[in-house]
């Protein structure tokens, strides 16, 4: 195995279990580590040592918390390239995007919210009520709370997670999926390493029915929660019964509209970013590309002729940026969608389609490969528009831009679905751009750019698309519980009970 057994980790120490399962490395299909799944017993003993350590934890200052996470950062922008390799070998990613994306926006959250909460970011508010009576606010931490992370950016996941939540006190139980566990022991040590307590931050990994005893537990007072909508309706739903708080981040099938003063340069620059970065495998795609009528010659000629700048290959290359899929039961999940688009929506395929890529010589033909697709001509109801395939499938459709309602009617058809997380538009006109993005209804938006989504910037979907945000100032307050406290300072105390 190319990664040593990676064993639970709780109470500041590694615990192995007897049963194990398997990552697959998706480049090659060989597993490269064995993997402690997590039995009743390890999530109560991880919940039991967050419980303890929070004790002290939630009493510490701001101030030191901040200065250890600071610490945490530190060795995590130190060892980017060891991580970025881990999770290369473990999502499928190629070097050249985890490099540089996965530690550097996982750490740059983590560096937020540790200065956010040193600078007063937990602070409450004051209110004069009266000369001599004051209401004034505290945020208090939740307690122990549960991290459950999807596969697609596995440690910075956990780090959008843990960092607000360690900052404002808590402490977490965190589970990865079960496609991606590597990174999560590796956090796990580096939060020792930089000085947080033990039970602070815990590791259990396992699948599904894992994540069900974990976000159950009758010690978890919030579930953070990645993955899909179906499952988050059902963790959601388990977590209504202990009234526990829930942040909800699911899927999306976002919008991605190019207005008709677009250059055709930049529609097709940014519908690519769109579609095909993270081999399609990011929750905020536009995998539904709205183009005008009037530009469709131009649009798919530029587009064709774009799709081959992308380069699948060697994960090592620096020259790579697609690599395959992250699974074996995903590559099957995309291939049937692409097969329903073709056989039975009817779509127009122009590029890719079932099969392989042509990989360079040297590259395992054993890897969960898909052809980045596009698909033209599409209508608004094939399954393909309308599900969530989550790979490297763009679905074109068009608009009728000399329709003198095309506006009302293209805004209707981009929100037509019962998900929001993203949308944006690309367009030469910002006064335009800014009118159609104020009535999509979607929870992050963008002009005239798509994907970035920096430490400032709160992120969060509308609709089925989740609950709460995540990453950005107001974010740190799902973190937390308010106590509101009124102080009498005038000498008696009111009574409505006088004797008369
Ligand atoms: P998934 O729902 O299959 O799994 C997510 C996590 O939930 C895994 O750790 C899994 O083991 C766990 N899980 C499964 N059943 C559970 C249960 N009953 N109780 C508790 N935990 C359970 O999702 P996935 O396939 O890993 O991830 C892909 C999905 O994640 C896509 O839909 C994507 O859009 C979404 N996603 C959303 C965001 C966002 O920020 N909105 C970010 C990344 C991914």
């Amino acid at each position: 195995m190319a990664y040593e057994k990676q064993a639970l980790y709780y109470n500041g120490q590694r615990h192995e279990t007897s049963e194990t399962f398997q990552t697959i490395d998706p480049s090659n299909n060989k597993p490269i580590a064995d993997i402690c799944k997590a039995d009743k017993a390890a999530i109560d003993a991880a919940v039991h040592s967050a419980k303890d350590a929070f004790i002290k934890w939630s009493r510490t200052t701001a101030m030191e918390r901040s200065r250890i996470l600071l610490k945490a950062v530190a060795l995590l922008r130190e060892r980017n390239d060891e991580l970025a390799k881990i999770e290369t070998h473990d999502t499928g990613k190629a070097f050249s995007e985890t490099s540089v994306v996965d530690v550097v926006t996982g750490a740059d959250v983590l560096e937020y919210y540790a200065n956010l909460v040193a600078s007063g970011g937990l602070n409450g508010e004051t209110t004069q009520l009266r000369p001599d009576a004051w209401v004034y606010t505290t945020k208090a931490p939740l307690g122990v709370c549960a991290g459950i992370g999807a596969w697609n950016y596995p440690i910075q996941i956990a780090l959008w997670k843990s960092a607000p939540c360690l900052a404002a006190g808590n402490c977490m139980v965190y589970k990865p999926s079960e496609f991606t566990p590597l990174h999560a022991l590796k956090l796990a040590e580096i939060y020792t390493e930089a000085g947080v307590p033990p039970g602070v931050f815990n590791v259990v990994q396992g699948a599904g029915d894992v994540g069900a005893m974990l976000t159950s537990h009758p010690g978890i007072s919030k579930v953070s929660f990645t993955g899909q909508v179906s499952t988050g309706c059902k963790v959601a739903s388990s977590a209504a019964n202990g009234m526990k708080y829930v942040t909800m981040e699911l899927g999306g099938k976002s919008p991605c509209i190019v207005l008709p003063d677009a250059t055709v340069d930049n529609g097709v620059n940014g519908a690519m970013m769109a579609n095909f970065f993270s081999t399609g495998q990011v929750c905020t795609n536009g995998t539904r590309v709205f183009v005008p009528a009037s530009m469709k010659s131009s649009f798919e000629q530029n587009l064709l002729q774009k799709m081959e700048n992308i380069r699948p290959g060697d994960l090592f290359d620096p020259a790579t940026n697609f690599g395959p899929l992250v699974s074996k039961v995903h590559h099957e999940k995309v291939f049937k969608y692409i097969r329903h688009g073709i056989e039975t929506d009817h779509a127009k395929l122009i590029f890719g389609g079932l099969g392989q890529p042509e990989l360079p010589s040297g590259v395992s033909k054993e890897g969960y490969w898909v052809r980045p697709t596009v698909f033209t001509d599409c209508t608004d109801a094939m399954l393909i528009t309308t599900d969530e395939i989550f790979g490297p499938v763009m679905c074109i459709l068009y608009y009728d831009d000399k329709d003198p309602h095309w506006l009302e009617s293209l805004i209707a058809r981009a929100n037509n679905t019962n998900m929001g997380l993203a949308a944006g538009v690309f367009t030469s006109n910002i006064d335009l751009g800014y009118k159609v993005v104020q009535r999509l209804e979607a929870g992050i938006t963008w002009v005239n750019t798509w994907g970035e989504s920096p430490a400032e910037m709160p992120v969060g979907g509308w609709k089925m698309s989740g609950l709460g945000t995540e990453n950005g100032r107001g974010s740190l307050e799902h973190w937390t519980q308010n106590k509101s406290t009124l102080v009498e300072m005038a000498g008696e105390v009111p009574t409505a009970f006088p004797k008369l």
